[in-house]
């Protein structure tokens, strides 16, 4: 399995190294640039899974460095976090804006921050992070394909398996159809969105064969979400 590749762009090298050491410690790989310049090579050399940008860089700022980063295909979807000195308002609804997935203000807790990596990360590209989730007395054991439930073992295939993932991952947030589609058959071309339907159906109905009742919710005319944590104790 290979670790996720985060890409931190600071330019002063105490943060950069106390990001790095605790990406390492984390299981994940740090990648290095102290400017945008550096940055930009190492995106399309490295191709990062997510972006650490500090506001502030010696010549190309990390604000204008965000909008090439969305502005170009090959980069457009990699999660960005913004660091800054600056904890005003304004320019957090400006990094936003301008497509930053989350945001931390300086001096920020190194536990803060890796759990907002995972937290992005875990919507994002579920899978990337080997480990387990936990909802209610389910458990999703992302390594082995392994799904629990008070303890007996649920035998779901591989479609089930990672629809339960990406639901329960995304604790509630409701799931688009076409957001389903691109997580699970991302590689193939066609597929019909009755296609999420019915795989749904039969993961519904596994589930309540262990006796969860409630497992997914449908959300008329957006997609699908997973049912609250009570459901599953
Ligand atoms: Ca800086």
């Amino acid at each position: 399995m290979n670790k996720p590749k985060i890409l931190i762009v600071e330019d002063e090298e105490a943060i950069l190294e106390m990001i790095a050491l605790n990406l390492h410690n984390n299981n994940f790989k740090p990648l290095r640039a102290i400017n945008a310049e550096i940055a930009e090579q190492s995106l399309n050399t490295n191709k990062p899974d997510l972006i650490i940008l500090d506001w502030m860089l010696p010549g190309m700022s990390g604000i204008d460095f965000l909008k090439r980063i969305r502005l170009s295909n090959s980069s457009s979807k990699i999660p960005v976090i913004m660091l800054t000195a600056k904890d005003q308002e304004n320019d957090k609804v400006l990094g936003l804006d301008y497509g930053a997935d989350d945001y931390l203000s300086k001096p920020f807790s190194p536990k803060e921050l890796i759990a907002r990596i995972k937290a992005i990360l875990r919507r994002n590209s579920p899978g990337l992070i080997n480990e387990k989730i936990i909802y209610g007395r389910l458990i999703i054991n992302v390594e082995n394909y392994v799904v629990t439930y008070k303890d007996n073992l649920i035998k779901l295939g591989p479609t089930e398996f990672k629809l339960l993932h990406i639901l329960s991952a995304n604790n509630q947030r409701v799931m688009t159809r076409e957001r389903i589609v691109e997580k699970i058959w991302s590689n193939e071309s066609e597929v019909d969105f009755r296609t999420v339907d019915v795989h749904i159906k039969r993961l519904r109905a596994t589930l309540r064969d262990y006796g969860i009742t409630s497992s997914i919710e449908t959300i008329r005319g957006a997609g699908y979400k997973i049912s609250e944590a009570k459901h599953f104790e």
